[in-house]
Protein backbone atom coordinates (compact mmCIF):
# COMPACT_ATOMS: atom_id res chain seq x y z
CA UNK A 1 0.00 0.00 0.00
CA UNK A 2 1.51 3.12 -0.80
CA UNK A 3 0.42 6.75 -1.90
CA UNK A 4 0.80 8.31 -5.32
CA UNK A 5 0.59 10.61 -7.62
CA UNK A 6 -1.88 10.89 -10.43
CA UNK A 7 -2.19 13.34 -13.11
CA UNK A 8 -5.58 13.62 -14.95
CA UNK A 9 -5.85 14.31 -18.68
CA UNK A 10 -6.78 17.95 -17.40
CA UNK A 11 -3.89 18.73 -15.83
CA UNK A 12 -5.99 18.19 -12.55
CA UNK A 13 -3.97 16.37 -9.66
CA UNK A 14 -4.47 14.72 -6.90
CA UNK A 15 -3.57 11.70 -4.90
CA UNK A 16 -4.52 7.88 -4.74
CA UNK A 17 -3.65 5.09 -2.84
CA UNK A 18 -1.86 1.90 -4.56
CA UNK A 19 -2.08 -1.50 -2.98
CA UNK A 20 1.28 -3.92 -3.71
CA UNK A 21 0.55 -5.25 -7.02
CA UNK A 22 0.37 -1.28 -8.13
CA UNK A 23 -3.11 -1.26 -9.11
CA UNK A 24 -5.40 1.18 -7.46
CA UNK A 25 -7.34 0.80 -4.46
CA UNK A 26 -10.89 1.51 -5.32
CA UNK A 27 -12.51 2.46 -2.37
CA UNK A 28 -9.46 4.37 -1.02
CA UNK A 29 -9.44 6.21 -5.19
CA UNK A 30 -13.17 6.97 -4.65
CA UNK A 31 -13.19 9.00 -1.22
CA UNK A 32 -9.76 10.42 -2.40
CA UNK A 33 -11.49 12.09 -5.49
CA UNK A 34 -14.16 13.65 -3.47
CA UNK A 35 -11.72 14.98 -1.09
CA UNK A 36 -9.59 16.59 -4.79
CA UNK A 37 -12.97 17.20 -6.76
CA UNK A 38 -16.21 17.00 -4.23
CA UNK A 39 -14.63 19.17 -1.67
CA UNK A 40 -12.21 21.55 -3.64
CA UNK A 41 -9.28 20.33 -1.31
CA UNK A 42 -5.55 21.16 -2.19
CA UNK A 43 -3.79 18.30 -4.07
CA UNK A 44 -1.61 18.36 -0.63
CA UNK A 45 -4.56 17.66 1.10
CA UNK A 46 -5.14 14.88 -0.81
CA UNK A 47 -1.74 13.53 -0.53
CA UNK A 48 -1.69 13.93 3.31
CA UNK A 49 -5.36 11.96 3.17
CA UNK A 50 -3.41 9.32 0.82
CA UNK A 51 -0.62 8.45 3.14
CA UNK A 52 -3.15 8.36 5.95
CA UNK A 53 -5.40 5.88 3.88
CA UNK A 54 -2.31 3.26 2.96
CA UNK A 55 -1.00 3.35 6.26
CA UNK A 56 -3.98 2.11 7.29
CA UNK A 57 -5.03 -0.42 5.00
CA UNK A 58 -0.99 -1.37 5.05
CA UNK A 59 -1.42 -1.90 9.35
CA UNK A 60 -5.17 -4.09 8.73
CA UNK A 61 -2.92 -6.08 5.65
CA UNK A 62 -0.26 -6.87 7.97
CA UNK A 63 -2.04 -7.34 11.00
CA UNK A 64 -4.74 -10.08 8.97
CA UNK A 65 -7.89 -7.27 9.90
CA UNK A 66 -9.98 -6.68 6.94
CA UNK A 67 -10.41 -2.67 6.58
CA UNK A 68 -14.52 -2.90 6.56
CA UNK A 69 -14.11 -3.79 10.23
CA UNK A 70 -11.01 -3.11 11.59
CA UNK A 71 -12.24 0.24 12.79
CA UNK A 72 -12.88 -1.71 16.22
CA UNK A 73 -9.48 -1.66 16.86
CA UNK A 74 -8.48 1.78 16.19
CA UNK A 75 -6.68 2.33 19.50
CA UNK A 76 -4.15 -1.04 18.20
CA UNK A 77 -3.96 1.01 14.78
CA UNK A 78 -2.58 4.16 17.20
CA UNK A 79 -0.02 2.10 19.41
CA UNK A 80 1.44 0.34 16.02
CA UNK A 81 2.15 4.02 14.94
CA UNK A 82 3.09 5.42 17.75
CA UNK A 83 5.59 2.24 18.76
CA UNK A 84 6.37 0.31 15.41
CA UNK A 85 9.65 1.36 13.55
CA UNK A 86 9.26 2.81 10.15
CA UNK A 87 11.22 -0.82 8.27
CA UNK A 88 7.60 -2.28 9.99
CA UNK A 89 5.00 0.53 8.97
CA UNK A 90 7.68 0.99 5.76
CA UNK A 91 5.94 0.43 1.82
CA UNK A 92 8.34 -3.04 1.34
CA UNK A 93 6.87 -5.39 3.59
CA UNK A 94 9.04 -6.94 6.55
CA UNK A 95 10.74 -9.73 5.90
CA UNK A 96 8.76 -13.20 7.45
CA UNK A 97 9.61 -14.27 10.49
CA UNK A 98 9.58 -11.23 11.62
CA UNK A 99 8.07 -10.56 15.31
CA UNK A 100 5.91 -7.32 15.73
CA UNK A 101 7.02 -7.17 18.89
CA UNK A 102 7.88 -3.32 19.53
CA UNK A 103 6.50 -0.90 22.42
CA UNK A 104 8.11 -0.59 26.11
CA UNK A 105 7.85 2.27 27.93
CA UNK A 106 10.82 4.54 27.67
CA UNK A 107 11.44 3.71 23.93
CA UNK A 108 11.16 6.55 21.75
CA UNK A 109 7.62 6.80 19.90
CA UNK A 110 8.07 6.57 16.00
CA UNK A 111 5.37 8.96 15.24
CA UNK A 112 4.65 12.16 17.27
CA UNK A 113 1.08 12.96 18.58
CA UNK A 114 0.36 15.36 15.81
CA UNK A 115 1.67 13.33 12.95
CA UNK A 116 -0.41 10.48 14.77
CA UNK A 117 -3.61 12.75 15.06
CA UNK A 118 -3.43 13.73 11.24
CA UNK A 119 -3.41 10.29 10.19
CA UNK A 120 -6.62 9.66 12.32
CA UNK A 121 -8.27 12.31 10.29
CA UNK A 122 -7.75 10.96 7.26
CA UNK A 123 -8.75 7.49 8.38
CA UNK A 124 -11.94 8.76 9.84
CA UNK A 125 -13.11 10.96 6.73
CA UNK A 126 -12.02 7.91 4.74
CA UNK A 127 -14.49 5.38 6.74
CA UNK A 128 -17.11 8.24 6.96
CA UNK A 129 -17.15 8.43 2.95
CA UNK A 130 -17.28 4.85 3.05
CA UNK A 131 -20.52 4.34 5.26
CA UNK A 132 -22.31 7.05 3.14
CA UNK A 133 -21.19 5.09 -0.39
CA UNK A 134 -22.21 1.98 1.74
CA UNK A 135 -19.17 0.19 1.61
CA UNK A 136 -19.20 -0.67 4.92
CA UNK A 137 -21.57 -0.98 7.69
CA UNK A 138 -22.67 1.88 9.94
CA UNK A 139 -22.30 0.39 13.27
CA UNK A 140 -18.32 1.59 12.19
CA UNK A 141 -19.61 5.25 13.04
CA UNK A 142 -20.34 4.61 16.38
CA UNK A 143 -16.81 3.01 16.47
CA UNK A 144 -15.45 6.02 15.32
CA UNK A 145 -17.17 8.76 17.67
CA UNK A 146 -19.19 9.12 20.43
CA UNK A 147 -22.14 10.71 20.84
CA UNK A 148 -21.91 13.37 23.16
CA UNK A 149 -24.04 16.47 24.62
CA UNK A 150 -22.47 19.73 24.58
CA UNK A 151 -23.34 21.00 27.85
CA UNK A 152 -19.83 21.59 28.87
CA UNK A 153 -19.46 24.04 25.68
CA UNK A 154 -19.68 27.78 25.73
CA UNK A 155 -22.69 29.57 24.55
CA UNK A 156 -20.87 31.03 21.94
CA UNK A 157 -19.56 27.34 20.75
CA UNK A 158 -23.45 26.39 20.59
CA UNK A 159 -24.28 29.12 18.41
CA UNK A 160 -25.97 30.91 20.92
CA UNK A 161 -28.59 28.16 21.34
CA UNK A 162 -29.85 27.56 24.92
CA UNK A 163 -31.54 23.88 24.12
CA UNK A 164 -28.78 21.04 24.95
CA UNK A 165 -28.19 19.41 21.97
CA UNK A 166 -26.07 16.44 20.91
CA UNK A 167 -22.94 16.12 18.49
CA UNK A 168 -20.35 14.13 17.27
CA UNK A 169 -16.77 13.35 19.53
CA UNK A 170 -14.54 11.33 17.90
CA UNK A 171 -13.90 8.22 20.02
CA UNK A 172 -9.79 8.10 19.59
CA UNK A 173 -7.70 11.19 20.41
CA UNK A 174 -4.25 11.07 20.94
CA UNK A 175 -2.95 14.10 23.20
CA UNK A 176 -0.66 16.96 21.53
CA UNK A 177 1.36 19.08 23.44
CA UNK A 178 0.44 22.33 22.11
CA UNK A 179 3.88 24.15 20.89
CA UNK A 180 3.25 27.40 19.42
CA UNK A 181 5.27 27.33 15.98
CA UNK A 182 7.63 30.46 17.16
CA UNK A 183 8.48 33.35 14.52
CA UNK A 184 11.68 33.45 12.75
CA UNK A 185 13.59 36.28 14.14
CA UNK A 186 14.65 39.84 12.38
CA UNK A 187 18.53 38.28 12.77
CA UNK A 188 17.33 34.87 11.28
CA UNK A 189 16.39 36.14 8.57
CA UNK A 190 19.13 38.60 7.59
CA UNK A 191 21.45 35.52 8.22
CA UNK A 192 19.17 33.63 5.05
CA UNK A 193 19.91 36.30 2.86
CA UNK A 194 23.32 36.46 3.49
CA UNK A 195 23.00 32.77 2.56
CA UNK A 196 21.46 33.59 -0.88
CA UNK A 197 23.70 32.73 -3.76
CA UNK A 198 20.48 33.77 -5.85
CA UNK A 199 19.03 36.53 -5.95
CA UNK A 200 15.62 34.44 -7.00
CA UNK A 201 16.47 33.36 -3.26
CA UNK A 202 16.50 36.44 -2.18
CA UNK A 203 13.31 37.39 -3.29
CA UNK A 204 11.79 34.42 -1.84
CA UNK A 205 12.73 34.41 1.82
CA UNK A 206 11.58 38.67 1.29
CA UNK A 207 8.14 37.23 -0.07
CA UNK A 208 8.21 35.08 2.84
CA UNK A 209 9.44 37.62 5.37
CA UNK A 210 7.99 41.03 4.25
CA UNK A 211 4.57 40.18 2.51
CA UNK A 212 4.29 36.94 4.55
CA UNK A 213 3.18 34.68 1.36
CA UNK A 214 2.73 30.97 2.35
CA UNK A 215 4.99 29.07 0.58
CA UNK A 216 2.17 27.88 -1.73
CA UNK A 217 1.04 30.97 -2.57
CA UNK A 218 4.51 32.21 -3.92
CA UNK A 219 4.92 29.25 -5.44
CA UNK A 220 1.69 29.66 -7.75
CA UNK A 221 2.46 33.57 -8.10
CA UNK A 222 2.50 34.14 -12.21
CA UNK A 223 4.37 37.73 -13.43
CA UNK A 224 1.32 39.15 -14.23
CA UNK A 225 0.51 39.06 -10.30
CA UNK A 226 3.31 41.99 -9.49
CA UNK A 227 2.20 45.38 -9.65
CA UNK A 228 5.49 46.89 -8.60
CA UNK A 229 5.18 50.35 -9.64
CA UNK A 230 3.21 53.19 -8.00
CA UNK A 231 0.46 53.39 -10.28
CA UNK A 232 -1.03 50.23 -11.66
CA UNK A 233 -4.25 51.62 -13.36
CA UNK A 234 -2.75 51.21 -16.92
CA UNK A 235 -2.68 47.41 -16.03
CA UNK A 236 -6.59 47.49 -15.27
CA UNK A 237 -5.72 47.74 -11.67
CA UNK A 238 -6.60 50.59 -8.67
CA UNK A 239 -4.88 49.57 -6.00
CA UNK A 240 -2.45 52.30 -4.93
CA UNK A 241 1.31 51.85 -4.53
CA UNK A 242 3.38 48.28 -5.43
CA UNK A 243 1.47 45.61 -4.73
CA UNK A 244 1.69 41.56 -5.08
CA UNK A 245 -1.59 40.01 -5.85
CA UNK A 246 -2.35 36.14 -4.25
CA UNK A 247 -4.93 34.69 -6.77
CA UNK A 248 -6.29 31.35 -6.41
CA UNK A 249 -5.75 29.04 -9.20
CA UNK A 250 -4.79 25.47 -9.50
CA UNK A 251 -1.25 25.19 -10.89
CA UNK A 252 0.46 22.29 -12.17
CA UNK A 253 2.76 22.57 -9.93
CA UNK A 254 0.94 21.64 -7.29
CA UNK A 255 1.00 25.39 -5.65
CA UNK A 256 -2.65 26.72 -4.46
CA UNK A 257 -3.12 29.51 -2.60
CA UNK A 258 -5.15 28.37 0.36
CA UNK A 259 -7.59 31.62 1.08
CA UNK A 260 -11.09 30.95 -1.07
CA UNK A 261 -10.30 34.90 -1.46
CA UNK A 262 -7.53 36.60 -3.33
CA UNK A 263 -5.99 39.15 -2.06
CA UNK A 264 -3.47 42.03 -2.08
CA UNK A 265 -0.37 42.19 -0.09
CA UNK A 266 1.48 45.83 -0.45
CA UNK A 267 5.49 45.08 -0.54
CA UNK A 268 7.97 47.88 0.25
CA UNK A 269 11.06 48.91 -2.05
CA UNK A 270 13.27 45.62 -0.51
CA UNK A 271 10.96 43.15 -1.98
CA UNK A 272 10.54 45.67 -5.32
CA UNK A 273 14.02 45.92 -5.80
CA UNK A 274 14.95 41.87 -5.38
CA UNK A 275 12.57 41.29 -7.76
CA UNK A 276 14.09 43.53 -10.26
CA UNK A 277 17.35 41.93 -9.75
CA UNK A 278 15.85 38.59 -10.04
CA UNK A 279 14.39 39.27 -13.38
CA UNK A 280 17.79 40.16 -14.44
CA UNK A 281 19.32 37.07 -13.50
CA UNK A 282 16.52 35.22 -14.69
CA UNK A 283 16.69 36.48 -18.23
CA UNK A 284 20.49 35.27 -18.08
CA UNK A 285 19.56 31.71 -18.38
CA UNK A 286 18.86 30.14 -21.10
CA UNK A 287 15.46 28.42 -20.11
CA UNK A 288 14.47 31.54 -17.81
CA UNK A 289 12.25 33.43 -20.21
CA UNK A 290 9.32 31.35 -20.98
CA UNK A 291 7.32 30.91 -18.14
CA UNK A 292 4.34 32.75 -16.98
CA UNK A 293 5.81 31.29 -13.23
CA UNK A 294 7.20 34.39 -11.23
CA UNK A 295 9.40 31.44 -9.47
CA UNK A 296 10.71 28.77 -11.37
CA UNK A 297 13.73 26.47 -11.39
CA UNK A 298 16.77 27.82 -12.48
CA UNK A 299 19.61 25.30 -10.93
CA UNK A 300 18.29 22.75 -10.00
CA UNK A 301 14.58 19.85 -11.04
CA UNK A 302 12.89 20.71 -13.80
CA UNK A 303 14.99 23.88 -15.40
CA UNK A 304 12.57 27.03 -16.53
CA UNK A 305 10.00 24.83 -14.75
CA UNK A 306 7.65 26.66 -11.89
CA UNK A 307 9.39 25.88 -8.16
CA UNK A 308 6.80 23.16 -6.24
CA UNK A 309 6.16 24.45 -2.93
CA UNK A 310 8.23 21.84 -1.63
CA UNK A 311 11.05 23.05 -3.33
CA UNK A 312 10.43 26.37 -1.23
CA UNK A 313 10.57 24.52 1.46
CA UNK A 314 14.02 22.55 0.61
CA UNK A 315 15.17 25.85 -0.73
CA UNK A 316 14.63 27.95 3.21
CA UNK A 317 15.86 24.50 4.81
CA UNK A 318 19.02 24.65 3.21
CA UNK A 319 20.10 28.42 3.60
CA UNK A 320 19.05 28.07 7.24
CA UNK A 321 22.02 25.32 7.15
CA UNK A 322 24.20 27.39 5.55
CA UNK A 323 23.80 30.46 7.29
CA UNK A 324 24.57 28.24 10.17
CA UNK A 325 21.38 29.05 12.04
CA UNK A 326 20.94 27.72 15.15
CA UNK A 327 17.55 26.13 14.87
CA UNK A 328 15.46 25.25 11.79
CA UNK A 329 13.56 27.98 10.42
CA UNK A 330 10.98 27.18 8.37
CA UNK A 331 8.78 28.77 5.28
CA UNK A 332 5.79 29.19 7.68
CA UNK A 333 7.86 30.70 10.73
CA UNK A 334 9.15 33.75 8.22
CA UNK A 335 5.13 33.92 7.97
CA UNK A 336 4.30 34.49 11.84
CA UNK A 337 7.50 36.76 11.66
CA UNK A 338 5.69 39.30 9.21
CA UNK A 339 2.83 38.99 11.43
CA UNK A 340 4.43 39.97 14.90
CA UNK A 341 6.68 42.77 13.15
CA UNK A 342 3.56 44.20 11.65
CA UNK A 343 2.22 44.14 15.23
CA UNK A 344 5.16 45.42 16.80
CA UNK A 345 4.76 48.08 14.73
CA UNK A 346 1.69 49.15 15.65
CA UNK A 347 -0.47 47.08 13.31
CA UNK A 348 -3.62 45.91 14.56
CA UNK A 349 -5.35 42.53 14.76
CA UNK A 350 -7.47 43.42 11.67
CA UNK A 351 -4.96 44.57 9.37
CA UNK A 352 -2.77 41.18 10.15
CA UNK A 353 -5.96 39.31 8.86
CA UNK A 354 -6.75 40.81 6.02
CA UNK A 355 -2.38 41.08 5.21
CA UNK A 356 -2.31 37.11 5.95
CA UNK A 357 -5.53 36.22 3.68
CA UNK A 358 -8.02 35.21 7.29
CA UNK A 359 -11.24 35.12 6.57
CA UNK A 360 -11.75 35.73 10.77
CA UNK A 361 -9.60 37.43 13.17
CA UNK A 362 -9.30 34.32 15.17
CA UNK A 363 -7.28 32.66 12.95
CA UNK A 364 -4.78 35.47 12.98
CA UNK A 365 -4.29 35.00 16.84
CA UNK A 366 -1.87 32.06 16.74
CA UNK A 367 0.57 34.16 14.24
CA UNK A 368 0.92 37.20 17.10
CA UNK A 369 4.36 36.48 19.27
CA UNK A 370 4.55 40.11 20.81
CA UNK A 371 8.08 41.31 21.02
CA UNK A 372 9.18 41.51 25.18
CA UNK A 373 9.64 45.01 24.41
CA UNK A 374 5.89 45.50 23.66
CA UNK A 375 4.68 43.66 26.60
CA UNK A 376 6.75 45.60 28.72
CA UNK A 377 5.53 49.08 27.46
CA UNK A 378 1.82 47.86 27.77
CA UNK A 379 2.24 47.64 31.19
CA UNK A 380 4.43 50.86 31.93
CA UNK A 381 1.98 52.74 29.85
CA UNK A 382 -0.82 52.57 32.87
CA UNK A 383 -0.22 55.32 34.63
CA UNK A 384 1.12 55.36 38.39
CA UNK A 385 -1.65 55.63 40.85
CA UNK A 386 0.47 58.08 42.47
CA UNK A 387 0.46 60.08 39.41
CA UNK A 388 -3.67 59.31 39.06
CA UNK A 389 -4.58 59.71 42.69
CA UNK A 390 -1.77 62.06 43.49
CA UNK A 391 -0.94 60.30 46.75
CA UNK A 392 -4.53 60.90 48.40
CA UNK A 393 -6.44 57.64 49.40
ZN1 LIG B 1 -2.84 45.23 -8.67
Amino acid sequence: MRAFPVKLPSGQRYWTVLDDRLAVVPEADVFLQHVRFGRDQAELTTKAYAGAVALYLRWCARTGRDWRTAASDLSLFITWLRYASTELTGISPPPTGTAMVMTGPGRRSARGGARIENVLVGVRGFLCHAVRTEAVPSAVLSQLYELADDRDLPLEAKGGRERMAYRLRAQHRVSVPRSRRDRAQDEEVLALLRACRLSRDRFIVLLLARAGLRRGEGAGLRREDMHFMPDSTPLGCRVAGSHVHVVRRANANGAWAKSVRQRWVPVDWLVVQAYDQYVMERLSFPHGEHSDFALINLLRGHLGGPMSPDAITELIERLGQRAGVARAVTAHMLRHGFASNVGDSGGTVDEIAVLLGHGQISSSEPYLHPAQRRIREAVERVPSPVDTWGGQP
